[in-house]
C-alpha cells in the first residue's frame, strides 16, 4: 500500500500537520469573531442610583419600576389611578407642564379589527412637555403605564415608563433642547392601544406629528433591539447609529415584525403619519403578561441599555432639524461588533445580482482550473438543499419531541431557561451540516460543495431582495464575501497560507452577519419556531464550508486503510455535534423543570349567563393541562352565549352559577321614524369590571348606524347570530351610552350585554392553583364574564 503521487502544489497542504495548524488557526479566529459578536449584543452594567445627574441610571429608574409595578394595574382600575398619580406628581416635580388627557378613544387602526366587535376605551394619558428653545418640531417619548390584568407589568411596560421618568429627569438637569420633547405615558395599551390612538388622533400636541421613540419590553432580559421604524427610514437610522450608545437593530427585524400579528402603541402613531423608532428587549419571554412579570425579574442591564439609547436619541433628536426626517428610501442596516452598518435600500437588488454573478463566475473559474466539473457543480448546488431543508425539519422534530415529554411548554412563549434548547438546535443544525458534508465531500468535492453553498446564499439574496429587502443582506453579503475569497484563493499558490486566510476572512464576515440573527431569532420567535433559527444557522454553516473542510482530512488521494481512517475522522465533527445536541436537549429537560418559581402556565375563565343561570368554565388551552382538565372537557360553542369573548369555540365544562349581576341595560329613549328605530341605551356595570360589551341579534334587526359614548362606530355585519358588537374597555362606573339606529324585523330587538372582571378566587367551585401551576400570559386569563339578553 502506498500513497499515490500527488502534484507538487498539493503536497504541502496534504501534510496533515500543516492542515491541522490551518484548521486550528481558522477555528480560533472564527471563535474570536463569534465572541466579539456576542459581546456586541451584550447589555451594559447597570449604573447605580448615585450616577452623575446627566446620565441615565438604571438604579434610579428601577425605584420607579418598583412603584409602578407594585401590583397589577389594568386600565380603569384603582391601582392604575394610583400609578397615574405617581407619574403626574413625578413629572410636575421636574417642573414640566403635565396634564392628563381624559378621553374615549377607539383602538388603533380600523375600528373593526377586534374579534368581539368595534373596540373603544376610556383612557387617561399622562402628557408632559419640555418646551424647546427654538423648536423645529416635536420629539415624543412614548410608553404605556397600564399593565395586563394578570400581572403587574414589571417589564411591560413599567420599564418604558420608568425610563421616561429618568430620561425626563436627565433632560431637565442639562441645557434645554432646541426641539420640544413630549413625554407620553399612554393608557389601555394592553386592551386596545386606545390610549396611543386617542393621543395621536385628538391631542393638540400631536397635531403636527413628529418623531416617536416608543419604548417597550416583551420579556425580562436580553439586548434592546430597535425592531420597527416608520417607512423611508434612512435618516432616522443614520441618527440611531450615531446617537444610540448600543445600536442593536436590523432591517431584517423590521420585516419580521411586519409579518407578525403583534402591535404596540407605535402602530397608532404610524397610522397618523408620525415617524420614529420602536425598541424593546425581548428575551425572557416566559414571564410576558403573567403574574411573574414583577420588578425583581427585570435584568437591570437591559434597563440600562434601553435607557442609554432613549436618552442618547432624545438628546440627538432634540437638537436635530426635524424638518426633513423622511428620506426617500429605507436603509438596510445591521449590527456589526457594537456598531451599526447601513447602506441604502436601493442597493439591495444590485448587490444581490452582483453576488449571484460573482458566484457564477467563481463556478466557471473552478471548472476551468479543474477543481470541479459541470456535473459536480450541479450536484453541489442541488444537494445543498438537503441541509437547508433537513436542519429546520430536525429542529421542529426536536421541539415536538421535547413538548411531548413536557406538554406544559405548549402555552409558553419560550421556556423559562431556554439557553440549553437553543444550543441544542444550533448543535443539531451543525450535526446535519457536518453529516451531509462528510458524506458528500469525497464524491462531489470540497470546491463544488462550497460553490453550492455560496450559490444558494446568492439565490436567497435575490429572492429576499425582491420579497423582503431588509433581510437580503443576510445572504447577499456572505455570498459576495465567499465569492471574492474564492477568487483570491484561486489567484494565489495553493500550498501557501493565502487561500486559508481568504476563506477564513470570508467566513468571519458570515459570522458577523449571520450569528446575530441566530442569537436574536430564538427569543423573537420562541422555541416553537426554532426551525427559523436553525435555517439561519445552516446558512451560516454553508458560508463557512471551506473552513469546515479544514476540519476534515484532505479530500482524495488516499486509498485503502488510510482512506478508511480519513472517512472515520471525517465523521467526527458530525458525531460530536449530534452528541452535543442530544446532551444539550437532555440538560434543558433536566434544568428547566416546572416549580413554584417557574410554574406551568394554565388558562381559565368563568362565564355566567345571569338570565338563564347557566355557567361554564372555559379555557383557551388546546390540550388542557391536568389542572385545567379538572374544569373543562370537550369543545363548546360560545358564539351564541358569549359573543363578547371574541371566540367562537373554546374548551369548556359546567360550572355552578355565581350570584353575580349582569350589566344593566337602561333604555333612555326609543324613537320611531318610518321603519327605523333609534334606541338610546345605557349599559351600566353592576360591579367592578374591566370591560363591557354590547351585541345586537342581527336576526331581530339590522343595525344601520351606531355610536358609543358619542363616537360613531362602523356597522359592517359580523359572523353569526350577534352580527353587530362593540367592546368598551375601562368603562366608568356610571356606564356607557350607546345609540343604535336599527331596522327591526317585526318583533323586539334582541340585545346582549356582557361585562368582565378579573380574578376567579371568589367563584363557587374554584380551587386555588397548587404550587408549580401558574397563569398563562394572556389578556383573558382569570376573566370572569357575566352576560344577559335584553329584548327592546
Ligand atoms: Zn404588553
Amino acid at each position: 500500500m502506498g500513497v499515490p503521487p500527488t502534484r507538487p502544489a498539493d503536497r504541502a497542504f496534504a501534510r496533515p500537520r500543516r492542515r491541522l495548524l490551518a484548521a486550528a488557526a481558522a477555528t480560533i479566529a472564527l471563535l474570536a469573531v463569534g465572541a466579539g459578536v456576542l459581546v456586541g449584543l451584550s447589555t451594559p452594567a447597570p449604573r447605580p442610583a448615585d450616577a452623575p445627574e446627566g446620565e441615565f441610571s438604571a438604579g434610579r429608574a428601577f425605584r420607579n419600576v418598583e412603584v409602578i409595578a407594585a401590583e397589577p394595574h389594568v386600565a380603569g382600575s384603582a391601582a392604575n389611578d394610583r400609578v397615574r398619580e405617581h407619574l403626574v406628581g413625578t413629572l410636575r416635580g421636574l417642573g414640566l407642564e403635565t396634564e392628563v388627557q381624559d378621553a374615549v378613544a377607539p383602538e388603533a387602526g380600523q375600528l373593526s379589527g377586534a374579534a368581539g366587535g368595534a373596540t373603544l376605551a376610556r383612557v387617561r394619558n399622562v402628557v408632559a412637555r419640555l418646551p424647546g428653545t427654538d423648536p423645529t418640531g416635536k420629539v415624543f417619548l412614548v410608553s404605556h403605564y397600564d399593565s395586563v390584568q394578570a400581572g403587574p407589568g414589571g417589564n411591560d411596560d413599567a420599564a418604558g415608563t420608568a425610563m421616561i421618568l429618568e430620561v425626563a429627569r436627565a433632560l431637565t438637569t442639562g441645557p434645554r433642547p432646541r426641539n420640544d420633547i413630549v413625554f407620553v405615558l399612554t393608557d389601555a395599551e394592553e386592551a386596545c392601544l386606545c390610549g396611543a390612538a386617542g393621543f395621536a388622533a385628538d391631542h393638540p400636541l400631536a397635531r403636527e406629528g413628529g418623531v416617536v421613540l416608543n419604548l417597550e419590553a416583551r420579556g425580562s432580559t436580553g439586548p434592546v433591539i430597535m425592531f420597527e421604524t416608520s417607512r423611508n427610514n434612512a435618516k432616522l437610522v443614520e441618527i440611531f447609529g450615531k446617537a444610540a450608545p448600543h445600536p442593536v437593530g436590523t432591517s431584517f427585524a423590521v420585516e419580521i415584525y411586519r409579518a407578525l400579528p403583534n402591535d404596540t402603541d407605535f402602530t397608532a402613531f404610524l397610522d397618523r403619519e408620525f415617524v420614529g423608532l420602536n425598541s424593546a428587549y425581548i428575551d425572557g419571554g416566559a414571564i410576558y403578561h403573567t403574574p411573574l412579570d414583577v420588578p425583581a425579574r427585570m435584568d437591570r442591564g437591559s434597563l440600562q441599555m434601553h435607557g442609554d439609547n432613549a436618552l442618547g436619541l432624545a438628546r440627538e433628536f432634540g437638537r436635530t432639524d426635524l424638518g426633513d426626517l423622511r428620506a426617500g428610501h429605507d436603509d438596510t442596516y445591521f449590527p456589526v461588533l457594537g456598531g451599526l452598518v447601513r447602506y441604502p435600500g436601493w442597493l439591495t437588488l444590485p448587490l444581490a445580482v452582483a453576488a449571484l454573478l460573482a458566484v457564477g463566475a467563481l463556478g466557471w473559474l473552478l471548472r476551468r482550473r479543474g477543481r470541479a466539473t459541470a456535473g459536480t457543480l450541479a450536484a453541489g448546488f442541488g444537494l445543498t438543499l438537503v441541509p437547508v431543508v433537513a436542519a429546520p425539519l430536525g429542529a421542529w422534530l426536536l421541539w415536538a419531541a421535547i413538548t411531548t415529554i413536557r406538554p406544559g411548554y405548549a402555552e409558553l412563549l419560550d421556556p423559562y431557561r431556554p439557553v440549553w434548547y437553543r444550543l441544542a438546535v444550533v448543535a443539531l443544525s451543525a450535526a446535519v451540516l457536518f453529516c451531509w458534508y462528510a458524506l458528500l465531500r469525497r464524491r462531489v468535492g470540497p470546491a463544488a460543495l462550497a460553490f453550492g453553498g455560496l450559490a444558494w446564499l446568492a439565490v436567497f439574496g435575490v429572492l429576499l431582495a425582491v420579497a423582503v429587502p431588509g433581510g437580503a443582506y443576510l445572504t447577499t453579503v456572505p455570498a459576495l464575501a465567499g465569492a471574492l475569497a474564492g477568487f483570491a484563493a484561486l489567484a494565489t499558490r495553493r500550498d501557501g497560507p493565502w487561500p486559508v486566510v481568504a476563506v477564513t476572512l470570508a467566513a468571519a464576515v458570515a459570522v458577523v452577519i449571520l450569528l446575530p440573527p441566530v442569537v436574536l431569532l430564538f427569543p423573537a420567535l420562541g422555541m416553537g419556531m426554532g426551525a427559523v433559527a436553525a435555517l439561519v444557522a445552516v446558512l451560516l454553516g454553508l458560508a463557512v464550508l471551506p473552513v469546515v473542510d479544514l476540519l476534515h482530512p484532505r479530500a482524495g488521494g488516499q486509498r485503502g486503510l488510510l482512506a478508511l481512517r480519513a472517512r472515520r475522522l471525517g465523521a467526527l465533527p458530525a458525531a460530536a455535534a449530534a452528541l452535543a445536541a442530544v446532551v444539550l436537549a437532555g440538560v434543558g429537560l433536566a434544568v428547566d423543570r416546572f416549580d413554584a418559581a417557574h410554574p406551568v402556565p394554565t388558562h381559565l375563565m368563568y362565564a355566567l349567563d345571569a338570565g338563564t343561570g347557566k355557567a361554564a368554565w372555559l379555557t383557551r388551552e388546546e390540550k388542557p393541562q391536568p389542572w385545567t382538565g379538572g374544569y373543562v372537557d370537550g369543545k363548546v360553542s360560545i358564539a351564541d352565549d358569549f359573543p363578547g369573548l371574541g371566540a367562537t369555540e373554546l374548551r369548556g365544562g359546567p360550572a355552578t352559577a355565581a350570584p353575580l349581576p349582569a350589566p344593566k341595560l337602561e333604555l333612555l329613549s326609543d324613537t320611531r321614524t318610518g321603519d327605523q328605530r333609534v334606541l338610546r341605551v345605557r349599559v351600566v356595570p353592576q360591579r367592578q369590571v374591566r370591560l363591557l360589551t354590547l351585541h345586537v341579534d342581527t336576526g331581530t334587526a339590522t343595525v344601520r348606524s351606531a355610536s358609543v359614548a358619542g363616537r360613531v362606530v362602523p356597522v359592517e355585519p359580523g359572523e353569526g347570530k350577534w352580527g353587530f358588537g362593540v367592546v368598551f374597555h375601562a368603562p366608568p362606573p356610571e356606564g356607557v351610552e350607546v345609540t343604535l339606529t336599527v331596522e327591526p324585523r317585526g318583533g323586539a330587538v334582541s340585545v346582549r350585554a356582557m361585562d368582565a372582571s378579573d380574578g376567579l378566587s371568589a367563584v363557587p367551585g374554584f380551587r386555588a392553583r397548587p404550587e408549580g401551576v401558574g397563569v398563562v400570559g394572556s389578556h383573558s386569563s382569570e376573566m370572569l364574564a357575566v352576560a344577559r339578553t335584553y329584548p327592546l
